[in-house]
């Protein structure tokens, strides 16, 4: 494993908290803004009052002015004011800084503007003291009142502006930060678990009760598939004793017999011919269990392989028929078949005669004598034919109704395998009519025959329609 790899909860709590941290700092700098233009906008109104205020003094105290400006300054907070009264031409008439020598003053920004405007500030160096000065010029009858402020102490006044915001959105930022990390701990406690059960799939050393998920829907997931997991093995190991138990009888049966033959040389002729055809038998049973297991293999692994062509389904079924006709005969059963002339599906021909071959075959190995098979085009659409495959035989039980399609399940152990069935017949006609995008069902009431319904679809090479 690669030790600097950034692990999946790691990097969804990082790219969910640097989101965040963005949009915070993209919030505070918008908040800032705006308090800085609102306490901007005090001051501006502040220092512009100030002039107004300043210009009543002074007429009140008969143009006075050092007095005047004393006197409002006494008054106020902001000890370190710069007031400046500059005339109509730009000459400084008044000012309480310490500078001594005043040059034409209608050039400053802020004058020029209060001169056009009535009123206009600046935010610049003085050249006459060389602070940094807030300045707010107010024009009242031609002559401009000049109030100022350091900038220092405006700038700390904006910046102080609202600490209890910045310590709230500190707060918040803690308390996101330790939710955010349990969130993230917790997903990534459920990935790691699914990861090291993938690992130890490929070393196969998975117990039963190893894993456990939190309840939520990546747990469902997780859990899911183990569950599937476990089915699946389950069914693999089912398969393969299944598939060992179904060799193992006719080959033993086979090796039986034949020691019975070499061992006794002088045999005579009708049980040595007694023999050899249990021999036989054995081996036709063991060549169709193998052509069922590769016809189901094919349908498994490879069913893009098998051809596509039109079939007829009727005249597919009166062919099947007659192929049973004698079977049928000797059990005295009969059958109607109920499917217009011309339904044509394109499928494969070998699993459409399979379905059909393996359901009658069934009808006339299982439901017993006197009985009657009928099948049943009994409905149609535009993608899909319906059938319904009956007897009305001895019927199946229904615990077993839900098994029958299963591989190697069968009703009755014993009759079926001296039927020569290989208990793979039902999972060839589900899965062949799988292939053909159809479904099938079986209902039975026992003692009243079994009926199996199932689509088909008209062409099965025809992608689903967007309706479907
Ligand atoms: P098998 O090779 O044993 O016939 P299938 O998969 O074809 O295997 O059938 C599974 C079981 O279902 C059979 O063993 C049989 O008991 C039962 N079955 C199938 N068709 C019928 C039917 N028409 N009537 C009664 N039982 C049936």
């Amino acid at each position: 494993m690669n030790r600097y790899r950034i692990s999946f909860s790691q990097r969804l709590f990082w790219s969910i908290f640097a989101m965040f941290l963005g949009f915070t700092a993209c919030f505070l700098l918008f908040q800032y803004q705006r308090e800085h233009e609102f306490a901007e906008e005090k001051l501006n109104n502040m220092l512009d009052n100030y002039n107004h205020q300043l210009y009543r003094i002074i007429s009140r105290n008969n143009n006075d002015i050092a007095a005047s400006v004393r006197l409002f300054i006494s008054d106020i907070s902001q000890k370190d004011l710069r007031v400046t009264i500059i005339d109509p031409q730009g000459k400084v008439l008044f000012d309480n800084s310490d500078a001594s020598e005043f040059n034409n003053h209608n050039n400053r920004v802020e004058v020029k503007k209060a001169r056009l405007q009535q009123k206009g500030f600046a935010l610049r160096k003085s050249k006459t003291t060389g602070i940094k000065y807030y300045y707010v010029a107010t024009n009242i009858g031609n002559y401009i009142y000049r109030s100022a402020l350091p900038w220092e102490l405006f700038t700390q006044k904006a910046l102080t502006i609202d600490t209890r915001f910045i310590y709230f959105i500190g707060i918040m930022m803690l308390i996101f930060f330790v939710v955010l990390s349990r969130f993230t701990f917790s997903i990534g406690q459920t990935i790691a678990r699914l990861r090291d059960f993938a690992l130890n799939i490929k070393s196969d050393r998975i117990s039963d009760n190893d894993y456990h998920f939190p309840n939520d829907e990546l747990g469902d997931i997780s859990q899911n598939i183990i569950t599937l997991y476990h089915q699946q093995r389950k069914l693999k190991r089912q398969l393969t004793q299944n598939v060992a138990h179904e060799l193992k009888t006719p080959v033993s049966s086979i090796q039986g017999y034949l020691e019975t033959i070499l061992n006794n040389k002088d045999l005579d002729d009708t049980k040595r011919q007694f023999f050899l055809e249990r021999c036989y038998s054995q081996s036709t049973r063991l060549a169709y269990l193998l052509r069922d297991m590769s016809v189901l293999n094919r349908l498994d692994e490879a069913s893009e392989l098998f051809d596509v062509a039109e079939v007829n389904i009727s005249t597919m079924l009166t062919e099947i028929e007659k192929e049973c006709s004698q079977m049928m005969e000797d059990k005295k059963i009969t059958s109607t078949l109920k499917i217009r002339e011309n339904l044509v599906i394109k499928g494969n021909y070998s699993l459409l005669y399979s379905i059909f071959r393996n359901l009658f075959d069934n009808a006339i190995a299982y439901a017993g004598e006197n009985t009657h098979i009928e099948v049943d085009g009994f409905k149609e659409d535009e993608d899909y034919c319906y059938f319904k495959f009956s007897d009305n035989g001895v019927g199946i039980a229904k615990e077993h109704l839900e098994r029958i399609f299963d591989r190697f399940y069968r009703v009755d152990k014993g009759r079926s395998r001296k039927i020569g069935g290989t208990g793979l017949g039902l999972s060839i006609v589900k899965n062949a009519i799988n292939y053909h995008k159809g479904q099938i069902t079986a209902e039975s009431i026992l003692g009243k025959g079994v009926t199996f319904i199932f689509s088909l679809k008209k062409d099965c090479t025809k992608k689903e329609s967007e309706a479907d």
